[in-house]
């Protein structure tokens, strides 16, 4: 029994090293494209979005380790208008969170309560797989403690960055971890949903406190908010149909996974049956250059069947 679980554990580990290794680099530039009258963005590993109001710029995500956080800060300032530096953070993953040293310390930090208590929990534990992660080590090398958030709040938080700039943060539910924060730029009807809606790319639950059938349940509830962008964190930008092809995908994978769980096939050959799925009914997701779609789907396919019952 023992050996077996540390065989399945090597070899996870191992799928996501070489998942890991496909990953884009790290390294952010100051490249921002305009995606809507009040948001910029830089595309990169992972996406960061800048909200600019007349009296402070909010932040949403820092990159990966102190050099691209200070990055994010300088491409912020640049495009700010006011005096305020504002920041928040998706998810408690590294390249999402793990810049804020390089953040001048007068910047507002805020994040849902469940976040700071799941980074808190599980942090380190990602760091370390992150740190041994020969491509994303160099940015986080020396990196210290990460310093707590000023303000938290429970579900919903919302701020308002000049001139009639309202902009909601939320906390819907688990999903890709226990406390994704979504967040949504009202006037631009902008929606930054951080790993939660991608644009083709077969998605991860990566901790334990995260899970499909909720993540679905927050799907439902982005649905009513009619967003005209909705911008991800790791792939491109689209419309609301992201939305409900990131629904419809989990709904489908998972009622097949269903079936064949029933029919007593083991997790290992779902895996490869799914695949093959995947293959032919999704050939735009797996031709996605933007994420290392086909590994991804051993870690999707074992989550799905373990949260069958
Ligand atoms: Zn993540």
């Amino acid at each position: 029994m023992r050996y077996h679980a540390v065989v399945r554990l090597t070899i996870a580990f191992l799928a996501a090293t070489a998942a890991y290794a496909q990953f884009p680099s790290p390294t952010l530039t100051e490249v921002t494209t305009k995606v809507s009258e009040h948001v910029f963005m830089t595309t990169g590993f992972p996406n960061v979005v800048y909200v600019v109001g007349n009296a402070a710029t909010l932040v949403v995500d820092t990159g990966l380790g102190t050099a691209n956080g200070a990055l994010v800060a300088r491409v912020a300032k640049r495009l700010s208008k006011g005096p305020k530096l504002l920041l928040t953070t998706t998810h408690y993953h590294p390249e999402h969170a793990a810049g804020v040293g390089g953040f001048p310390p007068e910047t507002i930090l805020i994040r849902p309560a469940v976040q700071q208590q799941e980074l808190e929990k599980e942090g380190e534990q990602t760091m370390t797989f992150f740190k041994n992660s020969p491509q994303s080590a160099p940015s986080l090398q020396g990196l210290g403690p990460l310093r707590p958030p000023d303000i938290t709040f429970e579900s919903e938080a919302k701020l308002e960055l000049g001139g009639g700039l309202t902009v909601r943060l939320m906390f819907l539910g688990a999903g890709h971890t226990a406390s994704d924060e979504l967040i949504f730029v009202e006037p631009d009807r902008a929606l930054i949903t951080g790993d939660i809606v991608q644009n083709k790319v077969v998605p991860s639950v990566a901790s334990s406190g995260g899970s499909f059938s909720s993540w679905l349940t927050v799907l439902d509830k982005l649905v009513p908010l009619q967003p005209r962008l909705v911008i991800p964190t790791h792939s491109k930008v689209g419309d609301a149909s992201l939305i409900t092809s990131e629904a419809a995908f989990i709904r489908d994978m998972q009622s097949r996974a269903a079936a064949l769980k029933r029919s007593g096939v083991s997790s290992s050959d779902a895996v490869t049956r799914l695949t093959e799925v995947f293959k032919t009914n999704y050939a735009d997701w797996v031709a996605n250059t933007d994420w290392p779609n086909l590994n991804s789907m051993t870690g999707f396919v074992n989550r799905l069947y373990a949260e069958i019952r």
